[in-house]
């Protein structure tokens, strides 16, 4: 049916908003690794980091409730008397709650840093930002074997990026038969592509899929929505019955859409998007309540 006048005949959506039990979507491939890592370890206690929205600690956090882990968030910002709703239920499934100004958030990356951290939570397992590592990529592989398993004709697959580590999975999970368009949530993130690269080299694969990052959708920046992605979203969640949020999967359909409706994209080839979930974060959008 169309959207805006523009059919999206064609596109199939893998719906990972509806795997990954507490914690649907890509993160639960990301988080997997660590939590292995850390019972084979004996160590009881995750510690990462993220915004009063990130869909990254709402995972961990709602992972490590139901298997019997602690968790730490470091949150980027004043506490507010009135939590975000992702705040809420961090704290609702026992995750602490660090917060640090945004001077000190910034310094996430910094080895030093990230050994204080460890030694102040000790014993724990630090998670880097988003769960972008090696670890985190090599989880997201088993989201080529469901492609492969769920839709096997699809060969042009387009996912949403925000630091990478998903499209270095499927980039490494699928083959040379695979074309994959990935949409940078992000405004100017032209690293994107390096750190998609960076990370190839440490998962298995023979021939990887052919790739590239789009740089056109983010809409005004991350986290940010204009009025065509506001109009947009609301015309297609109307008609297909079922949710998208803004930050990445309503990003990452408006450029199939605008892509199909341009006829830079022929409307007729088919595409497999991966909705990535991280529908919680809709409850900061009151437009979209
Ligand atoms: C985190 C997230 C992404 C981005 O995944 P990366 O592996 O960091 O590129 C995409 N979609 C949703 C819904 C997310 O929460």
């Amino acid at each position: 049916m169309p959207v805006l006048g523009v059919s999206l005949g064609h596109v199939s959506l893998l719906r990972l908003d509806q795997t990954g039990g507490p914690a649907p979507g890509n993160k639960s491939f990301k988080l997997g690794h660590y939590f292995f890592e850390a019972k084979r370890l004996g160590i009881a206690r995750l510690v990462s980091f993220g915004g009063v929205w990130s869909n990254h600690l709402h995972a961990l956090a709602a992972t490590g409730y139901q298997l019997g882990f602690e968790t730490v968030g470091i949150i980027r910002g004043e506490p507010t008397e009135e939590p975000s709703a992702m705040l809420a239920d961090a704290r609702r499934w026992g995750m602490r709650l660090v917060y640090v100004s945004r001077q000190e958030y910034r310094q996430r990356h910094d080895i030093v840093y990230q050994q204080q951290l460890k030694e102040r939570f000790a014993p724990c397992l630090l998670i880097p930002e988003g769960g972008a590592s090696i670890g985190g990529a090599r989880g997201c592989m088993a989201v080529a074997d469901i492609i492969r398993q769920r839709a096997p004709l699809a060969r042009h697959i387009v996912v949403p990026v925000g630091t990478g580590t998903t499209m270095a999975g499927l980039v490494a999970g699928l083959d040379e038969s695979f074309k994959i368009d990935g949409i940078s949530a992000l405004k100017g993130a032209h690293d994107l592509a390096q750190r998609v690269q960076d990370l190839l080299p440490h998962l298995p694969h023979d021939n990887p899929a052919s790739w590239q990052i789009l740089h056109d959708y983010h809409c005004g920046g991350f986290a940010r929505v204009n009025r065509s992605l506001r109009e947009f979203m609301l015309t297609f969640e109307a008609i297909h019955g079922f949710e998208l949020e803004p930050v990445y999967t309503g990003k990452m359909l408006l450029a199939i859409h605008q892509l199909r409706a341009c006829g830079a994209w022929d409307k007729d080839a088919p595409v497999l998007a991966i909705h990535t979930g991280g529908l919680q974060g809709r409850r900061g959008y009151s437009w979209l309540s």
